[in-house]
């Protein structure tokens, strides 16, 4: 056994990292945890199987069992978002992105997004999945006051490069972009519009946000672990009926960009726990996304009146889970340093006009994960206070430290889930 301790190394460091967990505010706005139902799929025998192609279609067998498994999770996925397409496939956000630019667009070819400043995701920035397939990326105007894109100038913009996609991706994504004017823009070029919901997938299917495929988007990709507290994974969904041969060949490519584009094992345990995911979300999306939201506005209006700089004041802060800060130039990083010492985690971010993505200006802070533990408005101003301890009065972060762990005791149920068997359920505990 002379290898075993590495092992209880490893497992002693992800129980410190439940206890940490266990002790703090997680505010990381793509985070989530999972319910005791999706967590109970990833230690099945699923786990270790493969299933390449569609159900009733495999290069494998032994998928009997998997093949109604995901035919029930893409049945949920077109109820979730009342659409006549749903891809259950995808590993990663991430990899939706890439299945749907190997699907529609090829190298060399333009593509308009936002850029990184303006909150647009890696995946589609010069340095990530985009670069992989080589096209040409165009920025979008942005407007900084109204934290969105610049309506008039996008529509002006399509219109002159006549791109092959029009994509919106945001991971700063404060309110609703424009979909319904972009997509009229690129429906009128002969583009098709991408609308990757990684971030605000949750808050879509609960009908709280914007309604992209009615909206007009043509292909809307997402995460499932962020706003939608399912497994980690990704999924694409559309609206399209494949009625005619030209739409046949649209979602035909689609598929095709998945399977055999980015994907082979696509980790049924996930699959499992996504379709899980997607009937508690069915159950129980629309509160929680309500409450997601309430929460953030709350948490902005009082981090606001406590002296912080909050972006899209005009608006109303933010009518998603997040809340963007300006922290001042270069101080974001040291700032998120601050608060995880006194047990609050965030993320630096970069606000507008940031050049260095490296050394940002701003934290982002989301609330998916404190209303998850059932945490309402009243705590978002309680948890203002921590912020303002920490950042603005520079408080011991041991004190602020100790008084959040006493804060935290009574939120350690998960809410929004089903919990039929798992009475009393620790999700901070391992098996
Ligand atoms: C998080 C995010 C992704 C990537 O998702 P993963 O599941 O982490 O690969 C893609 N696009 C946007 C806008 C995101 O915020």
């Amino acid at each position: 056994m002379k290898w075993y301790n590495e092992a209880e190394y490893i497992r002693k460091q992800a129980m410190n990292n439940n206890q940490f967990f266990k002790n703090s505010l997680p505010m990381i706005a793509s985070e989530n945890v999972l319910s005791p139902l999706c967590r109970e799929m990833l230690i099945t025998d699923l786990h270790g199987r493969y299933a390449e192609g569609t159900p009733g279609n495999r290069y494998y067998e032994g998928c009997k069992f998997f093949d109604l498994i995901e035919e029930k999770a893409m049945e949920l996925a077109k109820k979730l978002f009342n659409c006549s397409y749903a891809d259950v496939r995808p590993t990663a956000g991430t990899t939706a992105n890439m299945a749907i630019l190997k699907a529609l667009i090829k190298p060399g070819e333009p593509a308009v997004v936002l850029d990184l400043a303006n909150g647009a995701h890696i995946s589609f920035g010069k340095w990530g999945a985009a670069s992989v397939r080589g096209i040409d990326l165009i920025s979008y105007p942005f407007n900084d006051e109204e934290m969105n894109i610049d309506v008039d100038g996008a529509v002006k913009l399509i219109k002159k490069v006549k791109p092959k996609l029009a994509l919106n991706g945001r991971s700063v994504f404060l309110f609703p972009s424009p979909i319904k004017e972009l997509a009229e823009a690129a429906h009128e070029v002969g583009a098709y519009l991408v609308y990757d919901a990684a971030h605000v997938l949750g808050l879509i299917a609960g009908k709280q946000f914007q309604d992209p495929l009615r909206e007009g988007a043509d292909v809307m990709s997402g995460s499932t672990h962020k706003t939608l507290p399912g497994p980690q994974g990704g999924m694409i969904v559309s609206n399209h009926k494949g009625d005619t041969d030209h739409d046949k060949s649209f979602l035909r490519k689609l598929g095709f960009g998945v399977f055999p584009g980015v994907t082979s094992s696509y980790h049924l345990h996930h699959v499992a726990a996504k379709a899980i995911a997607f009937a508690e979300h069915l159950e129980f999306g629309e509160a929680y996304a309500k409450q997601i939201i309430k929460n953030a506005q709350s948490l902005a209006q009082s981090l606001h009146q406590h002296g912080f700089n909050v972006y899209g004041e005009k608006l109303g802060f933010t009518k998603s889970h997040q809340v963007l800060l300006g922290i001042g130039p270069g101080k974001g990083k040291e700032a998120s340093k601050l608060l995880e010492d006194s047990g609050i985690v965030t993320n630096m971010n970069t606000i507008p006009g940031d050049q260095d993505p490296l050394n940002p200006s701003g934290l982002r802070l989301g609330t998916p994960e404190l209303t998850r533990i059932g945490m309402k408005e009243n705590e978002m101003e309680e948890i203002a206070v921590f912020f303002e301890r920490a950042l603005l009065k520079k408080e011991s972060a041991k004190k602020i430290k100790e008084d959040i762990k006493e804060f935290r005791k009574d939120f350690q149920e998960l809410h929004y889930c089903f919990k039929e068997g798992f009475r009393g359920y620790d999700y901070h505990k391992l098996i």
